[in-house]
Parts: structure tokens; sequence; C-alpha cells
């Protein structure tokens, strides 16, 4: 497994390199998806993440993984509000967002890359994401809500956008306050408060 690179990479702040035709199927783009799956392994336990992008670990390439396990009785109160079905790992080489819905919601939101901040995100409530597989089959999935959340938290990560460029002004906070004071509510207080209602 490979470490979260420190918040003041480079890579995490450029866009990835697209990953080019000849590069699936080899050893080396093989061995940067079993690094990131291994890596995805240990932080999806730890951190209860559900997804990691390549240029986390330090990877430059246009790659990412994504899992989510659905709610649980210990997610926070506010994700209840939110449709959340679980989905199984997808690894995602050059993923890129194809069709957005105008529509658009508001949720809490971190990274394992600065996970000692927390702020609400606008994104698109439904999306269309066209990516390769690893062996460069093309793919195509509509995903809503959590799931199109963190799948275009993903592809942002590609791009060198990270989730805190996106913070609802003045939501933005640390995550022990976070924890304290919106966790357990529901996300319409927390609309309410910083006027994204
Ligand atoms: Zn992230």
């Amino acid at each position: 497994m490979s470490n979260l690179v420190p918040l003041n990479s480079p890579v995490l702040h450029r866009p990835a390199s697209p990953i080019a035709e000849d590069e699936f199927g080899t050893k080396p783009l093989a061995a940067a998806i079993d690094q990131l799956g291994e890596s995805f392994d240990v932080f999806f336990k730890a951190y209860k993440g559900v997804g990691l992008a390549a240029p986390q670990i330090g990877i430059p390439w246009r790659l990412a993984v994504a899992e989510d396990y659905g709610l649980r009785p210990t997610s926070p109160r506010w994700q209840h509000d939110l449709v959340r079905r679980p989905f199984a790992r997808i690894i995602m080489c050059n993923p890129t967002i194809a069709w957005a819905s105008d529509e658009q919601i508001f949720a809490w939101e971190t990274c394992l890359s600065e996970a000692d901040v927390v702020g609400l995100v606008e994104r698109p409530r439904e999306m269309q994401i066209e990516y390769r597989s690893s062996r460069g089959a093309a793919q195509s999935l509509v995903a809503q809500d959590w799931a199109a959340r963190i799948l275009s938290h993903e592809v942002d990560h590609l791009f060198g956008c990270l989730c805190s460029q996106r913070y609802l002004p003045g939501s933005s906070m640390a995550t022990d306050q976070y924890t304290r004071e919106w966790k357990d509510r529901p996300l319409s207080d927390a609309l309410r408060a910083f006027r994204a209602g």
C-alpha cells in the first residue's frame, strides 16, 4: 500500500495524465491499479473512505477507485436525508462526466487528503460518467445522489480540484466542530444555517 501524499504536493493540484491507448492492459497500469486498490482497502476500512484517486497516493494518472458500503447505524444523521445505495468497487480509467443534471444538491463533504476540514459542497443530483476499464473497454454508468457525489469528487481529483475549493463560502470548519455541531443534525438545518437552501 502507499501513503497519502501531503496536501501541498503538486500532484494533487494539477490535472493528472490521461492513460494513453497503448498503456491499457500493460504491467505498469496493472501495477498502479493494484497499488491504488491496496491503499483503498486500508483507507476504506480505517476511515470509511468511499473513493481514492491515484494522485492522492502520488500516481499522476487519470485513475480512481470508488466503492460505497451504504448507510450504517453509525452513519451521520444527515446522510439519511440523501439516497444512498451501496455499490461495488469500480476502477475508473480516464473518467469524464458526460452529462450532469441541472438539479444540484448540497451535502457535507471531506477528503482523505484533507480530513481535518469539512464543508458543504453542491453537486449535480444525477450524472453520467464515461470511463475505460483497466483493459481499455469503454464503460458508462448513471449515478444518483450519494453515488454521483462520490464519483464526481473522484473525477475532480483527476483534474487537480479538491473539494475544499468547492466549499460553500462560510460553511467550512474543522472536523471536530462538524462532529460536535452538524454530524447528527438533518441536512435541512445546515442548509438553513448556511443559506444554501
Ligand atoms: Zn478526495
